[in-house]
Parts: structure tokens; C-alpha cells; sequence
């Protein structure tokens, strides 16, 4: 049982994708944000409000930014760092550019994000 990560909340949370599936978001760790209901779709949650929403995309940015610190990686490097879905990280890396199978950070990051940066 994961807990909400709002601080001092500590109801049981749910799994909120902050990049949503229907943004493009994958399932991988970085891209889950544990929220008890209240905090995951009540008024003061990312599904209600936009600042929320983009606090946690670009807190999740700052993050993938951190992890991919060097200049470019291959794809079984990224799926290494990702380690979740290597089927669907194969699928969307197919249509990412790169150079004879390098991908640039910043391309990488924002491949994560659903094809944008925030
Ligand atoms: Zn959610
Ligand atoms: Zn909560």
C-alpha cells in the first residue's frame, strides 16, 4: 500500500499518472505519483487544477532531467534507467530521432513527457 505523497497527508494513495496515457505518459516509475482520492481528483488535486497539474509535470522533468545527465544514451541504456516497459519504451523511441542509435538528452526527456516539455 503506497501512501499519498502530499506532505502530511498520509491516506492510502492511488496511482496517478502525471504524464496522463492519454498525454502520451508510459508506465514507468517516474511517471507514477501516489494521491489518496481527495488529493489524486478532489479540488486541490492535478486533475482539477492546472498549476497542480504542471507543478508535477515539472517536478517529473527536473527529475528525468537529473537521471539522463549525460549528453546522449542508447535505447537499452534508457530502458536500464527507465526500467519498466520495454516493449512500449522500443515503440516510442522507433520515432524519436537519434544518431546511429544515440539520443540526445533533451530529446529523450521529452519523448517521456509525451512530446513536449513543460
Ligand atoms: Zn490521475
Ligand atoms: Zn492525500
Amino acid at each position: 500500500m503506497e501512501i499519498c505523497e502530499v506532505k502530511g497527508c498520509n491516506q492510502p494513495g492511488q496511482r496517478h499518472h502525471i504524464v496522463f496515457r492519454s498525454q502520451g505518459g508510459l508506465d514507468f516509475k517516474l511517471n507514477y505519483k501516489y494521491l489518496c482520492p481527495e488529493h489524486h481528483t478532489g479540488n486541490e488535486s492535478p486533475h482539477k487544477k492546472k498549476e497542480i497539474d504542471l507543478r508535477y509535470k515539472r517536478e517529473m522533468q527536473m527529475e528525468l532531467l537529473a537521471l539522463f545527465f549525460e549528453d546522449t544514451y542508447t535505447l537499452s541504456q534508457i530502458i536500464d534507467l527507465i526500467g519498466e516497459d520495454k516493449k512500449k519504451l522500443e515503440k516510442k523511441f522507433r520515432k524519436v530521432p537519434n544518431v546511429a542509435g544515440l539520443y540526445k538528452r533533451e530529446d529523450i526527456v521529452r519523448a517521456l513527457m509525451g512530446d513536449r516539455t513543460y
